[in-house]
């Protein structure tokens, strides 16, 4: 592993972060997670900054709402337009923030493209009114109209492109949106509307840096509609409480611990590197991310050990460096975390198959990829959801065991079926409580499919024309 690259951001990252950043001594200090370099200051906002952009917002989405679909359209792709205009100094701010390689896969240049991707998806689904009945007794029509002023909450580990996810949506539908990033990634959600607000009407996309106690103004904001938020089960709950008073419109996109059950009719080597990436992505950093991989006795040995030289051979570093595939865990709280579970996993009796030993006196959060076999399934790197590089594989002899296992826990966001037979796999997956599950694949989202999850990993959909309603309130006009 190799984390010595310290170097100055380029001049186009640089004069991003010079639009959005404060002095020194005015702001949160950000750092970069690979390195422990100081990136730049983060402005915090203060509750009178609330109010005044929800102001703002009001009265920017009183005229917004007043376009059609397609004059909303038509600025949502010229935003899309201006990221990719700024694609590369935005995906290099990226990894300096969040700490994910910049090219290689689904990093930090993906997501750049992913934000672009998704507006402009978001700017062509079709919504139209929907006649429900029109026959003698008269007729009724379903309208979707606009919810008002959107906040929308978000988590470190994918920051632009799940604030896209919020943003191109909301606005399609016609309304305002203010976004409170994570604490710990704010720059790069502060530059990506920096970008997108060269083209967008004053007002109607704002971003408020600040913590948990920001959040909390949001969520008991009277002038806020609907709480659209990403991040852990516990914070939902308190939002969902939060929200209660004036019954705002919630959607919560929350934590998951997804389970892959591979059938014993799988071909080993041909699932590995779909395993592999479906819990890896992001240095395992992401709310659908295979977290539990159960496996029949008959194929144990063949799949960890095609997992282990798979993940032998992955480069983990700085992410400026072009060999990087995978990068460090966003901050030292998560860090702690995986440490803590595999830990855990160890005095449970677990086998480490690779992984498990990291350098301490190395400057960035670096956890290495980490496989452990013969865990039980109550052993908390199985209970607990890691969110980082450790993934445990668990062996089952009976099939419906397996499904009970996968679906012990109180989390239900996706899941995965890895078998030989698509129809086999389709039955299983019906049996499992998920709001996805993918088969021979892990993760894998489309801004045309809806994503949600079940149980406590939320309510509400992204994507798709479910996606847009949900940024809307259904309206009936009758007679
Ligand atoms: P988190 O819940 O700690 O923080 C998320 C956001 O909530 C941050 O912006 C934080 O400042 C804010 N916040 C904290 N306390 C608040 C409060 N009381 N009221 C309002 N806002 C508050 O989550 P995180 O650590 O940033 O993200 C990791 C978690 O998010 C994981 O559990 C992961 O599975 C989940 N996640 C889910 C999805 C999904 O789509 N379902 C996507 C990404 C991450």
């Amino acid at each position: 592993m190799d984390t010595t690259a310290a170097s100055a951001p380029s001049s186009a990252c640089a004069a991003l972060l010079d639009a959005v950043q404060v002095a020194q001594g005015q702001g949160a200090e950000i750092r970069d997670p690979a390195t422990g370099e100081v990136l730049g200051y983060a402005p915090q906002a203060s509750t009178a900054d609330l109010d005044a952009a929800v102001q703002r917002a009001r009265a920017a989405q009183r005229e917004w709402a007043q376009k059609s679909h397609e004059q909303r359209s038509e600025v949502l792709n010229r935003a899309a337009d201006a990221i990719d205009a700024q694609a590369s100094a935005l995906a290099e701010l990226l990894s300096r923030e969040q700490g994910k390689p910049i090219a290689n896969g689904p990093n930090a240049a993906f997501e750049v493209g992913a934000c672009s991707a998704w507006t402009r998806a978001t700017a062509a689904f079709p919504i139209e009114p929907e006649v429900i009945v029109d026959d003698d007794s008269g007729k009724a029509v379903m309208h979707w109209a606009p919810v008002g002023v959107v906040g929308a909450i978000g988590p470190w580990n994918w920051p632009m492109m799940i604030s896209i996810w919020q943003i191109a949506p909301a606005l399609r539908m016609g309304n305002a949106i203010v976004v409170k990033p994570s604490e710990q990634t704010p720059l790069s959600v502060l530059a990506l509307a920096h970008v997108m607000n060269e083209v967008l009407p004053e007002g109607l996309l704002q971003v408020l840096a600040g913590d948990g106690e920001l959040g909390r103004a949001f969520t008991s904001h009277d002038g806020i509609d609907k709480i659209t938020f990403t991040g852990s089960v516990e914070t939902g709950k308190a939002i969902m409480r939060g929200a209660a008073d004036d019954l705002k419109r919630l959607t919560l996109e929350l934590g998951g611990n997804d389970a892959g059950i591979v059938l014993e009719d799988a071909d080993p080597q041909a699932i590995a590197e779909g395993l592999f990436w479906g819990a890896f992505i992001n240095t395992g950093q992401t709310c659908a991310a295979l977290k539990r991989l159960y496996v029949p006795d008959a194929l144990y040995d063949q799949v960890c050990e095609a997992l282990v030289d798979l993940a032998g051979k992955m480069p983990m570093g700085v992410g400026r460096e072009e060999q990087n595939v995978l990068g460090p865990l966003q901050n030292r709280a998560q860090y702690d975390i995986v440490a803590r579970l595999v830990e855990a996993a160890r005095d449970g009796g677990g086998r480490v198959l690779i992984g498990g030993d990291p350098d301490e006196d190395q400057p960035g959060f670096f956890y290495p990829t980490t496989l452990v076999a013969d865990l039980d399934n109550d052993n908390p790197l199985v209970a607990e959801e890691q969110f980082g590089p450790a993934l445990p594989i668990i062996r089952y002899s009976d099939l419906d065991q397996a499904i009970e296992w996968a679906n012990g826990l109180e989390v239900g966001l996706g899941a995965s079926v890895w078998s030989s037979d698509p129809e086999m796999a389709r039955e299983v997956a019906q049996r499992i409580e998920a709001g996805t599950v993918w088969i021979n694949k892990h993760g894998a989202i489309d801004p045309r499919v809806p994503f949600g999850g079940v149980k406590q990993s939320g309510f509400g959909l992204e994507f798709g024309v479910e996606g847009l309603k949900h940024m809307a309130v259904p309206k009936v006009i009758a007679g």
